[in-house]
């Protein structure tokens, strides 16, 4: 396409980077022969992008960030239904919403900040009562190099090194705000072509990774993981996510059947937010959750164990990483 075209050029030219990996299509590199994971149990994990203090009250599209927000009250009715679910939230931990908080109020979405300290508050005692992970989703969300540009994917033209220095970033806040996060997703999915990104969640102390979807991050443009086992990918673990809650319950079903037999692991995506978003949690795709986790107690209730990644990772972790399986990459 010519747009890639032109935009490649911009990127590799104007802005001296790397194109990402979503339009690199000469990149060959593949982790499909990595062996895939399983434990002797299926496990499901629900989990959300964005979760951040911007309420739907803000002028931007609401990310959770006020108890009284639809995707709040429906987590807690999600939660108070059905208590033993695991609830992965991948957390925006100083979210810049527009241009105008590149310049200045850089810190208003921060977890930091004090005025959202009764949000985080509320989200720890969330914790306390219910399974519920806490994980990294970068800094900032958009890329903070060129808000004219490509802007919300952080990572997707940061090399190692700035790489490095952004998940550092992010386990700063996120240790000061009272977290410790041992997974990460990319905003946007999207990262850099020579996926030297991988590296740098390695070596900054990540565990687990949420790279790849059907079609987007690890799996743009072509496949390069598995979709329905996690792997081992450069020193991480790599968590598929494989059920889109936009999809029809039917083919929801169909591929939860699937990931059963296939002795996988079934991963519900959402974004926490109302609208807007692909895969917001509406009230529409609210109740198809509820239908969903239903028919897994139904039909699988002695298989399937809700849980979060960070449970699938200990467990995985206890049953599969030894020394030689870790220095295949
Ligand atoms: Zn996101």
């Amino acid at each position: 396409m010519l747009k890639d075209k032109v935009k490649g050029f911009y990127i590799r030219h104007v802005l001296r980077k790397q194109v990402p990996i979503s339009f690199d299509k000469n990149n060959t590199v593949s982790f499909l022969d990595a062996e895939p994971l399983t434990t002797g149990q299926v496990y499901c994990v629900i989990n959300f992008d964005d979760l951040s203090p911007l309420p739907d009250k803000s002028r931007f599209i609401g990310r959770g960030g006020s108890k009284e927000d639809f995707v709040s009250l429906k987590q807690m009715e999600l939660l108070k239904q059905f208590p033993f679910l695991g609830i992965t939230h991948f957390m925006i931990p100083q979210f810049l919403p527009s241009d105008h908080y590149y310049l200045i109020n850089r810190k208003q979405f921060s977890i930091i900040n004090h005025v959202n300290r009764e949000w985080l508050d509320y989200y720890k005692s969330l914790m306390a009562d219910y399974n519920v992970e806490i994980a990294s989703h970068g800094v900032y969300h958009r890329q903070a190099g060129n808000p004219l540009f490509a802007r919300h994917t952080e990572f997707a033209y940061l090399d190692y090194k700035e790489s490095v220095e952004r998940l550092k970033l992010s386990l700063r806040i996120f240790h000061e705000a009272g977290f410790n996060p041992i997974g990460f997703r990319a905003p946007g999915w999207d990262m850099n072509s020579d996926l030297s990104l991988i590296d740098a969640i390695a070596d900054t102390g990540f565990k687990y990774a949420g790279l790849s979807s059907y079609d987007g991050g690890l799996n743009a443009v072509k496949q390069r993981v598995h979709h329905f086992h996690p792997v081992f990918i450069k020193g991480i673990i790599n968590f598929p996510d494989n059920i889109n809650i936009d999809w029809p319950f039917e083919k929801i079903k169909e591929t939860i059947d699937k990931i059963i037999r296939l002795n996988g692991i079934i991963v519900i995506k959402g974004h926490f937010s109302k609208h807007i978003l692909t895969n917001s949690l509406s009230e529409t795709n609210y109740l198809k959750l509820v239908e969903t986790v239903r028919y897994i107690r139904r039909e699988y209730s002695e298989t399937v164990k809700f849980a979060t990644f960070a449970d699938v990772y200990s467990k995985l972790a206890a049953d599969n990483v030894t020394g030689t399986k870790q220095k295949q990459h």
